[in-house]
């Protein structure tokens, strides 16, 4: 049994994730229900080191459970990476009485708490705020299902104008080197097929959608496209094809920063509130230095080295599915 936890700070860090709103929700009001006082923190690390912190009442979360985006606001802080940018925040920390913390991030903001815990000895529980679903441990990271939503909204209407005009679009999602957003949204779309970081490193994936047939009976299609510098990207991918295809009327869209917006799906409000009473529990139960999962709709504790070194595998049967679907 750890210490006793009376004050704890909360931070969102990294990339931001619709559904992190929902997971400030959740920590404050769990942490308030058991007695325990929220401290929010701003703009991530970098609002531990400036002292940019606020008490949070339980009203303090309301109304933002819809909202896309962080209230906290996040931001990059290399000052975090250096032992005396660490040293200042921690010294915030004891000021501010603040006992344990909750971080809310990805892969850079857990490797970053599991530093600065075991330098000071601070319980930190971390929860997984991305939409590349890229973290080990858990089957769904916030943010992912709403991203993956927002990607086959667009894809939809880009199908419209390739139908049209008879042409091979390229479309660009995000990842950061995981394919989960590509192939995911390739099935969900009906897109002819994805090209992901996971598999280029086996397979020539353009060579081999065009030795499978590709777009022998249809009169336009969609291929989804990992941003990566593994796969090329939308536009290698494109340059490729007017080089070596020119019989091909291709185009690209990259959809960008529009993936990352957007108020959250019912499953990424739900992941995200679960999570968040989670992280309360843990820290109570005198858990520390691991970050919340779910896998097969159970709550589940990973040890945050594990969820940052590990990697999570794609579901390599889902590009047979992928494959089956689109002849
Ligand atoms: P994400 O959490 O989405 O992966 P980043 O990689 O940008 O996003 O990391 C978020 C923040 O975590 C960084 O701006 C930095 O403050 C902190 N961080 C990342 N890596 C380290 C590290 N090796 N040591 C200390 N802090 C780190």
């Amino acid at each position: 049994m750890g210490q006793v936890i009376k004050c704890i700070g909360m931070l969102t860090s990294g990339g931001d994730a619709p559904g992190m709103n929902a997971a400030i929700r959740a920590v404050t009001r769990a942490a308030i229900f058991n007695g325990i006082r929220v401290k929010a923190i701003y703009r991530g690390y970098r609002g531990l080191i400036t002292g940019e912190i606020k008490e949070f009442q339980t009203e303090n979360v309301s109304n933002i459970i819809q909202q896309g985006g962080t209230i906290l606001k996040s931001a990059r802080c290399m000052e975090f990476k250096t032992p005396e940018g660490r040293q200042t925040a921690y010294e915030n920390l004891v000021k501010e009485e603040i006992d344990a913390l909750v971080v809310i991030g990805g892969d850079g903001t857990f490797t970053g708490a599991r530093l600065f815990s075991q330098e000071f000895n601070i319980p930190i529980v971390g929860l997984p705020g991305t939409i590349d679903n890229d973290l080990y441990g858990t089957d769904s990271t916030i943010g992912y299902d709403t991203a993956l939503n927002t990607i086959i909204d667009a894809v939809d209407k880009i199908r419209d104008t390739a139908s049209s005009h008879e042409r091979l679009f390229f479309i660009e999602v995000m990842g950061r080197d995981a394919g989960f957003l590509a192939l995911n949204s390739a099935l969900a779309s009906g897109a002819e097929a994805a090209i992901i970081p996971e598999r280029e490193t086996k397979v020539d994936q353009l060579e081999e959608l065009i030795s499978n047939g590709f777009r022998k009976s249809k009169n336009s299609s969609i291929v989804i496209v990992s941003e990566s510098n593994i796969t090329g990207g939308a536009n290698g991918l494109a340059e490729r094809m007017r080089n070596e295809h020119p019989e091909y009327d291709v185009r690209v869209s990259i959809l960008g920063h529009i993936q990352r917006g957007g108020s959250p799906t019912a499953y990424d409000r739900i992941i995200a509130s679960r999570m968040g009473v989670a992280a309360i529990d843990a820290l109570m139960d005198g858990l520390r230095n691991i970050m919340i999962g779910i896998v097969n709709n159970e709550i589940v504790h990973v040890p945050l080295s594990k969820a940052i070194k590990d990697d999570k595998p794609v579901n390599e049967n889902l590009i047979g599915v992928l494959q089956i679907l689109s002849i």
